[in-house]
């Protein structure tokens, strides 16, 4: 008889669970609330649009243990096409002055030099850093499984990387900066308003920046939305079930063992193994009712940052508008959308890059801002309703300041707020990436096994600050891995 394994969610970390599960020969079940897999690497078509929810980058598109997890899982196969853009994106004050960040260091440095020719020679400390992020490689095992040689074997390569993490792994970007001491004011405005405002790790911007300019971070043509359909594919041909329309309710524990799960509805599904990735908090406290915590655990929930939501308004154009980046950034303050005043502007995503989304000759135009949760909590009925109309109306006008002309093209417009993203992944305040990487948490993680609880595990964003689509796919892989150690099974990686 076949071990069961069911698995509590079908987004990136879930199908990634599933794959490997079925891989090695688990009878395997992903038990998903929605109908549709994905989590929060979603899109959905309106009018033939497609409007995408979550990728712009993928961390592991060229090389690395990344790379391997992203084709043992299907998400980059022969027929993917990546698309590395030249300008991460392009950003504008209240002034319509304009700061470009370009993926390639060498070019962004020149770029920088010319207009601060001062500050030539931290601009140059800047981009070294980013240069010595590339030696950063991922382990490919799980700590538990991990022994001192691998360690030791990785020292000598990943010195620099060693260092940078001393230097700046406590440090916020604004530290950074402050440290870095550029004297052009442009330069110290822009980064000032793009990254120092928060509690954002330094090592954050340090590291994003590396990936691009290895190339090794691109965008896969067509999206979130056939990235995930291709994971189903591959667990499905595997032998895996994937259960849409089932939410969870309780996990079942007899003496400290998790024996299976039971759903909304009172179905109980027995298991031998659970694995949830599912919403963390959900997960630890709801689910498992708060009885298997450490210190760690209940520090991290208590105190950690939680991304703020995000508002996202699409628009379908009828008709090709070009872009010169794929994201725009507009930094004004003191804006009203609806009834947010985003603190830190909008950003547009422009995806005539990809012909996928949106019919011939026509545009998927995506908005987005930050709206803190507490905004929405209690946001029901024609309260609601009414917020979107006006969401609509004031976006309209923003993209009409950066397209004139535009809205008599305006074919489609969809308001996703953060309850939607609540109401269809259970994502604890909407808070689409977990964790905020911050300078407190930025060099932690969280445990995928909790303590005294046998035969559970968890993977997913919420184990990793800053969330994303490769540590989930990776603590999904680990997941079984550490099953599989279990079990005293040697563990498959490439069917
Ligand atoms: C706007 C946006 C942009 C992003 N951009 C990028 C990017 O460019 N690159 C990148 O790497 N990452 C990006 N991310 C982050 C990335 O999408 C997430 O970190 C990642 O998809 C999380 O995957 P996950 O499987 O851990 O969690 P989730 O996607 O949250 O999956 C959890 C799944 O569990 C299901 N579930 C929850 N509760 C239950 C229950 N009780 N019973 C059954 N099922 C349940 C949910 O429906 C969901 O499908 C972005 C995210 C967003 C929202």
């Amino acid at each position: 008889m076949k071990k069961k394994i069911t698995i509590i969610g079908g987004g990136i970390a879930g199908l990634s669970a599933g794959i490997y599960s079925a891989m090695n020969g688990f009878n395997t079940e992903i038990l998903e609330m929605h109908n549709v897999a994905g989590g929060q690497c979603t899109a959905w078509e309106r009018k033939k649009y497609r409007f995408d929810y979550c990728l712009h980058w993928l961390v592991g598109t060229s090389k690395g243990a990344f790379h391997e997890i992203w084709k043992e899982t299907n998400v980059i196969n022969n027929e993917t096409e990546i698309i590395d853009h030249e300008v991460f994106s392009q950003i504008f004050d209240k002034d319509r002055n304009e700061f470009t960040i370009y993926t390639n260091i060498e070019r962004w440095e020149k770029y920088l030099i010319n207009m601060a020719p001062e500050d030539t020679k931290t601009i140059r400390r800047m981009c070294n850093d980013m240069r010595k992020s590339a030696l950063l490689e991922p382990f490919s095992l799980p700590p538990e499984l991990r022994n001192p040689l691998d360690y030791i074997r990785i020292i000598p390569a990943m010195l620099p990387i060693l260092i940078l993490v001393k230097k700046f792994g406590r440090l916020t970007c604004r530290e950074y900066f402050n440290k870095l001491d550029f004297k052009n004011e442009k330069i110290k405005t822009f980064l000032f308003e793009l990254y120092g405002e928060r509690n954002f790790s330094a090592l954050g911007f340090i590291f994003m920046l590396g990936w691009f300019n290895q190339k090794n971070a691109g965008y896969i043509k067509g999206g979130s939305y056939p990235l995930a359909q291709r994971m189903v594919e591959k667990l499905e041909r595997l032998g895996g079930k994937i259960s849409y329309s089932k939410r969870v309710n309780k996990i079942i524990v007899e003496n400290n063992i998790a024996k299976g799960v039971i759903l909304t509805d009172g179905t109980t599904i027995s298991s031998d193994y659970v694995i949830s990735t599912a919403d963390g908090y959900t997960t630890i406290y709801k689910m498992l009712e708060g009885k298997y915590i450490s210190k760690k655990i209940d520090f991290a929930y208590k105190n950690w940052e939680l991304f703020t939501p995000l508002v996202q308004v699409s628009f379908g154009v009828n008709k090709m508008v070009k872009s010169e980046a794929p994201i725009i950034i507009n930094l004004s303050k003191g804006l009203k959308i609806g009834s947010t005043k985003p603190e830190y502007g909008y950003s547009i995503m422009n995806y005539s890059y990809d012909s996928t989304m949106a019919p011939d000759g026509k545009t998927s135009i995506v908005m987005r801002y930050e709206s803190p949760w507490k905004l929405w909590e209690n946001l029901e009925g024609e309260d609601y309703k009414n917020e979107k109309l006006q969401i609509e109306k004031d976006a309209t006008v923003l993209l009409e300041l950066e397209y004139p002309f535009i809205t008599k093209y305006i074919e489609v417009i969809d308001v996703a707020t953060p309850k939607t993203d609540v109401h269809f992944t259970g994502v604890k305040d909407g808070a689409y990436e977990g964790f905020m990487p911050s300078k407190e948490n930025m060099m932690k993680t969280l445990d995928m096994q909790l303590p005294k609880l046998k035969n559970f595990l968890m993977a997913g964003q919420w184990l990793f600050p800053g969330g994303g689509l490769p540590p989930s796919a990776q603590t999904g892989k680990w997941s079984i891995q550490l099953i599989c150690k279990k079990e005293k099974q040697r563990f498959i990686s490439d069917k």
